[in-house]
């Protein structure tokens, strides 16, 4: 079980997490955390303060992102169906342990940016074809 909170404190959360970190270089991750996104995949997520501190905004028709109405710290990124929670990895509290396994929309990656770990990546168009096989390119973010 790890810990974690935003940057003011306002809210804090207890999580069950995967050991291994996604990166996503989608434009709406760039927008949202200034050039990557990193989270950590969630068995069991629950916020133990400041929920109503707790924003959650729907990013696309699929998914949604948490943050804290107070400090703006990204804390989440969630697919409500079929139901999972990607942890944002800074918001944790200790990330020892955790090692990056995938890079999502490679090919939007900002000039310049790499990541040192050796991991498994895709495109855009393997995003879209691997996360929305149903319906097309319709979907532009992870
Ligand atoms: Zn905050
Ligand atoms: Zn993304």
């Amino acid at each position: 079980m790890r810990t974690g909170q935003c940057l003011c404190g306002a809210v804090a959360y207890r999580a069950e997490t995967a050991d291994t970190v996604s990166v996503c270089y989608c434009k709406m991750c760039q927008r949202w955390a200034s050039g990557v996104f990193m989270g950590v995949m969630t068995e069991r997520f629950d916020v133990t303060e400041g929920a109503d501190h707790l924003g959650v905004i729907s990013s696309s028709d699929w998914a949604e992102r948490g943050f804290c109405k107070m400090c703006g710290s990204n804390l989440f990124y969630r697919v409500p169906e079929p139901g999972y929670l990607s942890v944002a990895m800074g918001s944790l509290d200790d990330t020892s342990g955790l090692t990056p396994r995938v890079q999502y929309y490679v090919d939007k990656r900002p000039e310049g940016f790499a990541l040192a770990a050796e991991t498994k990546e895709m495109t855009e168009a393997e995003c879209i074809a691997f996360f929305a096989p149903e319906e097309g390119d319709s979907h532009d973010q992870v």
